[in-house]
């Protein structure tokens, strides 16, 4: 696996695939500058040996040419947070790009345009990718948010640099961290899997069992595996179809020697909202006309005890319906098991999806181990799947 630290890049060009699709606001400042931040050190890295950074990235779902979604407007953020003088140059290939990239100094950064503002970078055009290719001498891969696509920049472009090309550090870390929970983690290995819907994360739960020991099951997900044991689920969210599914999943656990935990308890509400009236009760006997929207006391203590003799954790899902303060404490609870058992010395790592975003609004960000820059990557690495973007930089 070739890393930023198996090249010098001294006097070189580095041309280096970030993912830099921040959020503006109305006036087009960057109100969240995370993932500017997370490609920080390979810039730093490329500085620092005497090279250059031509930087490329997407910035929202532009129909050709628009002005709002030009990259223009995070220039003065990534020169503020990096430190060092930022030019910008308004096409990505082409005569112009090409013309910025030749008289770049060593010590510099140049952030090209848009890449979607032509259609090529999406169709993974292999001549668009040629183009982009001729503006630097070695190419570094740091968009873990977009290694899920064979776009020209994200995966069809490592063609041109057979002998140059590497992850950066970044994306190193990624992968290193998925490689923790699915191939090296320290037993017991444990995955908790929240969310809405069995259906979307079957994959993920098919392919992880061979992975773990432990596995708990929470969220919209519980009610489907409970009412297909024959409990009584009231008007939960529940996907009939999917129950065969989840007697399967069981008894391959079963097989596999794999300890489900299910909550035994949740806090049910007799209407989907913030402010209905609550109880909690057994899992199995909801009443109709009541629906589970959070993990209940003797659920949040199972898990809490699962969670702190575990030494590898994987998190992917909220337990309940975190976005209303009245259903969100199970999935702060389980958060704040996984703080503690992490400074107690396991490797936790949050990613896909939503996690992520109920992992930064309660805090845990700086107590978990890991968490991931990537929703839909992070899950297709959750199902085994080869990224293109990964496996563009193997071959
Ligand atoms: P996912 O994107 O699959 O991880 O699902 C996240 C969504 O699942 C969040 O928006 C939660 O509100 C929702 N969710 C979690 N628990 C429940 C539940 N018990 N009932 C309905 N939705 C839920």
């Amino acid at each position: 696996m070739k890393t930023l630290n198996d090249f010098n890049f001294k006097d070189k060009k580095a041309l280096i695939r970030v993912d830099f699709n921040v959020p503006l606001d109305a006036d087009f400042n960057v109100t969240d500058a995370t993932r500017i931040q997370a490609a920080k050190p390979t810039i730093i890295k490329i500085l620092e040996d005497g090279g250059s950074c031509i930087l490329m990235s997407h910035l929202g779902r532009p129909k050709g040419v628009q002005e709002e979604f030009s990259l223009k407007h995070i220039v003065n953020k990534v020169e503020d947070i990096i430190g060092v003088e930022t030019q910008f140059v308004s096409d990505c290939v082409g005569p112009e790009a090409e013309k910025a990239a030749s008289n770049l100094e060593p010590g510099k950064i140049l952030i090209l345009e848009n890449l979607r503002f032509y259609d090529e970078e999406t169709k993974g055009d292999t001549a668009f990718a040629e183009k982009l290719a001729k503006l630097g001498d070695i190419y570094v891969n740091d968009a873990f948010g977009t290694a899920h696509r064979a776009h020209a920049s994200t995966t069809i472009i490592a063609q041109f640099f057979p002998e140059k090309k590497c992850f950066g550090h970044l994306l190193e870390q990624e992968i290193k961290s998925i490689d923790k929970v699915m191939k090296t983690g320290e037993k017991p290995v444990l995955a908790v899997l929240g969310g809405a819907k069995v259906s979307s994360k079957i994959t993920i739960i098919e392919n992880i069992l061979d992975k773990v020991d432990h596995l708990i099951i929470g969220g919209g997900m519980t009610f489907t595996f409970i009412k297909a044991q024959g409990g009584s689920v009231g008007d939960s969210i529940c996907e009939d179809d999917k129950m065969d599914l989840a007697l399967d999943i069981l008894k391959q656990a079963k097989a596999k020697n794999v300890q489900i935990h299910l909550p035994v308890d949740v806090l049910a509400a007799n209407a989907f909202s913030n402010d209905a009236d609550t109880q909690v009760v057994d899992v199995t006997k909801i009443p109709d006309g009541w629906q589970g929207l959070d993990a209940g006391p003797k659920s949040k203590a199972i898990f809490h005890d699962v969670v702190m003799k575990c030494k590898t954790i994987l998190w992917n899902g909220p337990l309940g319906v975190f976005e209303m303060e009245s259903f969100a404490n199970g999935t702060i609870e389980l958060g704040n098991s996984i703080a503690e058992a992490t400074k107690n010395g396991a490797f936790s790592l949050v990613g896909g999806g939503d996690s992520v975003a109920a992992v930064k609004q309660f805090g845990f960000e700086n107590k978990v181990s890991y968490v991931s820059t990537g929703g839909g990557a992070m899950l297709e690495s959750l199902e085994g799947k080869t990224l293109p973007g990964i496996a563009a930089i193997l071959e």
